[in-house]
């Protein structure tokens, strides 16, 4: 299979041995697809067509670009499950979880579909006609992860063409397939240089973030590369947005029903085999249901079904990447030293980065695999004693992006979620995210905010046109 890139509404590429790259599935370590390696030609061709398609685009009724967004939702869900199989293959992940993400991007795409972003008129009198515009910025960047290779480029695309601009996406190198497919199908209506995609080796990032032309950069990944991403856009002053890693805490109060809580936070956990920025990856349970919830996730952890995402079955599919999973190895090496693995680890004698979900306990702050972000199928569980001091331990991080509070008492866990240092604070539940609901970090966890209106305003500069009457 060869899929091109999208420049200026045409398909650009050769498929030849030197212009492309390949793509691994990672359960197979077989490359199955190419894509053509950008080049800075590519990255200066993307950027000249979305500046050029952006006065008319920009200038276009706000209903005809909402219209054009529910147009992509259509194409999404009209093609779900080949577009599912496809990311299942390039990503790794399950297909209930692949046909997941479809319905995910569709149910965004129509949201975003219905915005327009904020604006007032905060004075209209015999003086003066004060009126505060969001007016659009121009080409946006939008640099996106290997978890979510479909839903976060979306993220980005919907609201910024709602808002007027036009966008050029650089997909991660390892996961651009389905992305370029989607956008191919949406080439007949969307308008040339409105969308464009570029693949790159993981070289061409830095490009687009101190382009002059880029206006704006919207980034999701690594808070490392967030902060090159930030310094680099410093230059031209350019507005970014950045939603990066997570160490999300899930604190276990002794009086939840541990059977029920254990269920909720291993789904938490280990969806996309735990590659999930607002994933479970740390568990404080009180000392008083301790072991009973260990050994409740050890048993949920045995019951998975590791496997290739496109066997009907499988429950788990493998880490995408190997470089991934040359990390997550590394961190299970040093679990095994400081904790008790109770359950789980590297599949042996196969293909595929496979790994069965893993249970640590009789782990603590300080040890790797509770300080570092795993981004991978493996959860620590420390044990806590001091009700009263456990919101300072799952403050104590640089991270802030996602938490949850669980008890049999709801506003005991409030009380306690209200004083959590992170963007989302959820209580009795983890990843209830919706396009709706505004997502941010605190700390090294994010800069700005993505989703609702917040977001959509994200895309836009504010303008007051103060008239003298
Ligand atoms: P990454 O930071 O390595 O790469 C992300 C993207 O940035 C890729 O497209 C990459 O090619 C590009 N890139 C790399 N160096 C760059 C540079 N110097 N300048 C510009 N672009 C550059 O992240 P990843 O490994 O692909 O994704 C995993 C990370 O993403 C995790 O930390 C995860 O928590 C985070 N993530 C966050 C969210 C969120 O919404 N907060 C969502 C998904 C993933």
């Amino acid at each position: 299979m060869f899929q091109k890139m999208l420049i200026n509404g045409e398909l650009v590429g050769e498929d030849t041995k030197k212009t492309t790259i390949g793509i691994v599935n990672p359960s197979t370590e077989k490359t199955f697809a190419r894509v053509p390696k950008g080049t800075k030609n590519h990255i200066n061709k993307a950027v000249a067509a979305a500046k050029r398609a952006f006065p008319a685009w920009s200038q276009r009724p706000i209903s005809e670009r909402q219209a054009m967004v529910e147009k992509m939702a259509d194409v999404v869900s009209n093609n779900a499950e080949m577009l599912a199989r496809l990311l299942s293959k390039e990503q790794g992940k399950p297909m209930p979880e692949a046909m997941g993400e479809m319905g995910w991007t569709e149910g965004y795409l129509r949201h975003y579909a219905s915005l327009q972003p904020s604006g007032r008129m905060i004075q209209n009198d015999d003086e003066f006609k004060i009126e505060v515009r969001r007016v659009p910025l121009g080409v946006v960047a939008g640099i996106c992860p290997w978890n979510f290779p479909v839903l976060v480029p979306f993220w980005k695309i919907g609201p910024a063409l709602v808002a007027g601009n036009t966008i050029v996406i650089k997909p991660a190198p390892t996961t651009p397939l389905t992305i370029l497919k989607i956008l191919e199908l949406c080439n007949s209506f969307v308008p040339a240089g409105v969308i464009n995609v570029v693949c790159d080796e993981n070289d061409l990032g830095p490009m687009l973030t101190n382009h002059p032309d880029v206006a704006k950069v919207s980034f999701t990944g690594s808070s490392e590369t967030g902060k090159k991403i930030m310094a680099s856009a410093a230059g031209t002053v350019k507005r970014v947005t950045l939603e990066l890693g997570g160490n999300d805490p899930a604190i276990v109060l002794p009086d939840v029903n541990v059977k029920e809580t254990a269920a909720q936070i291993y789904g938490g956990a280990f969806l996309n085999a735990g590659q999930v920025c607002l994933a479970v990856k740390r568990v404080y349970a009180h000392a008083e249901i301790y072991d009973e919830f260990c050994n409740e996730l050890a048993t949920l952890a045995r019951e998975a079904i590791v496997g290739d995402g496109l066997q009907q079955g499988s429950s788990i599919g493998p880490v995408q990447n190997k470089e991934q999973f040359k990390k997550v190895k590394a961190l299970i090496k040093s679990a095994d030293k400081d904790g008790t693995i109770m359950t789980g680890g590297v599949v042996k004698g196969k293909k595929g980065y496979f790994i069965k979900p893993i249970i640590v306990r009789d782990v603590k702050d300080g040890d790797d695999i509770v300080d570092k972000e795993q981004f991978g199928p493996i959860l620590p569980v420390i044990r806590f004693k001091d009700i009263k001091k456990v919101g300072k331990k799952a403050n104590a991080s640089d991270y802030g992006l996602g938490a949850s509070v669980w008890s049999g008492d709801v506003s005991k866990a409030t009380k306690i979620a209200s004083g959590i240092e992170s963007g989302s604070v959820w209580v009795n539940q983890h990843i209830n995210i919706g396009p709706h609901i505004p997502m941010a970090g605190f700390k090294t966890s994010g800069l700005g905010v993505e989703q609702s209106g917040e977001g959509l305003d994200e895309y836009t500069q504010i303008q007051v046109l103060n008239v003298a009457k």
